[in-house]
């Protein structure tokens, strides 16, 4: 363990050089292999004396990684311990701002760039709109202009990764966009495209799963969590962390909750399919409901609307005005939802459920019929008391899961 280390140390330092960004990135992932850099993440404050007690390296090992740590502007010096009978301890913390990440959330209709220390403090962000019927390569060179932009504005900052949050399927081995299919863009290779241009790391994944992770890292903070982070808006999707990892699947699909049958006779979804859970609970289910039951003859303070003009959000608004047809819609919308996760609760038992997405924001009218359908339908009493909110990261939730993309990997608790 410790000549491991050690080795890892020489390789590593070597590699820093000229070359900053990559350089750091590996170096700092590699001493993460000797638990140090992590212990003192998950402490907030240790000593020295306490990191070698708790890893059984031993002090002067601990005195020379420390050292670099130091150096490298990853860790810094703190306020004195408690004393154990002898001289106070200097306690090391992370030095959260002594680099940046990029995030970006890239959605269907706009695209949200972010700067973030390596606590998940934003200081800087940008959105972009994508234009309707954008084709692959000016997707991608929108993602390098909204990057080159923040670089530009935060020159002071040295930064370790980007981290991409992509609507649709996403091949995140390769980093790849497979398909996103709100725009009909294939074979987007995002990672390539971004590193040849910045020379950072960069990781790409779909975005609810993004947003699973970003709440377990930010949020939660229990390693060993499971939980299920649901990304409710123009599309549906979940992504599942399993004992405080990402889980993919065999090809990546894990998490397609919106092409889960609710209604066999419903209305065919965009994948061909009958009643889909997005064909009854997405942004745009919501809207078009609204527009069939105007065209019914209900009433409603959203009559004037027509077809094309009706959102999700407008019928939101209508249900803050107290439009009793609004309120029916969103609560319906929230019955699916929860049969959805029940049957989610029944294969994952999670121990929380996350809500995020542009119609979670209407969780006022959504969240007590999710609650009420899982407590009349899950199996067990623990499981009908599953804990179902919305995701406090906001509009940020999706961006930050990206910057959690590379912290996680920066992070990862070692010992293989
Ligand atoms: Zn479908």
């Amino acid at each position: 363990m410790q000549l491991d280390i050690m080795v890892y140390l020489l390789k590593y330092i070597k590699k820093v050089g000229g070359n900053m960004q990559r350089g750091s990135f590996q170096w700092m992932k590699s001493l993460n292999k000797s638990i140090i850099l992590n212990k003192i993440r998950s402490a907030g404050s240790i000593s020295r004396a306490q990191i070698a007690k708790e890893t059984q390296l031993t002090p002067p090992t601990v005195g020379t990684i420390v050292k670099e740590l130091l150096e490298q502007d990853l860790i810094k010096e703190s306020q004195l311990g408690i004393s154990q009978g002898g001289r106070k301890p200097t306690m090391l913390v992370l030095n959260t701002s002594g680099f940046h990440i990029i995030g970006i959330d890239a959605g269907p209709s706009d695209v949200q760039f972010i700067v973030s220390d390596l606590s998940g403090k934003i200081v800087d962000q940008i959105k972009k709109t994508v234009n309707v019927g954008i084709e692959e390569d000016d997707f991608l060179q929108m993602l390098v202009t909204g990057v080159k932009h923040l670089i530009s504005q935060n020159k002071s900052l040295k930064f370790i990764g980007i981290g991409v949050a992509m609507h649709g399927v996403v091949d995140a081995t390769q980093g790849i966009a497979v398909f996103a299919p709100n725009l009909n863009l294939r074979n987007m290779d995002i990672k390539s495209e971004l590193e040849s241009t910045f020379d950072m790391d960069v990781k790409v994944e779909n975005d609810a799963k993004a947003l699973a992770l970003g709440e377990a890292w930010f949020q939660n903070q229990t390693a060993n969590t499971s939980m299920i982070a649901i990304n409710v808006g123009r599309g549906i999707g979940a992504g599942l962390v399993i004992d405080g990892k990402l889980y993919s699947g065999e090809h990546g699909i894990a998490g397609e909750i919106g092409h889960m049958t609710i209604d066999i006779h419903g209305e065919r979804c965009t994948c061909g399919n009958d009643g889909c859970l997005q064909t009854v609970a997405s942004g745009p289910a919501i809207a078009e409901k609204m527009v069939k039951m105007i065209e019914q003859g209900n009433s409603t303070i959203l009559s004037e609307y027509n077809n094309t003009d009706l959102t999700a959000e407008k019928v939101h608004h209508g249900a803050i005005e107290g439009d009793k047809l609004s309120i029916d819609i969103l609560a319906e919308a929230g019955t699916y939802l929860g049969i959805a996760l029940t049957n989610l609760i029944h294969v994952c038992n999670p121990s929380t459920i996350i809500l995020g997405g542009g119609v979670s924001k209407a969780g006022k009218f959504i969240l007590k019929p999710i609650r009420k359908t899982i407590q009349s339908r899950a199996i067990s009493e623990q499981a009908q008391q599953t804990p179902v909110y919305v995701s406090k990261l906001g509009d940020y939730g999706s961006s930050l899961g990206a910057v959690a993309l590379i912290l996680s990997e920066l992070f990862e608790p070692a010992i293989d």
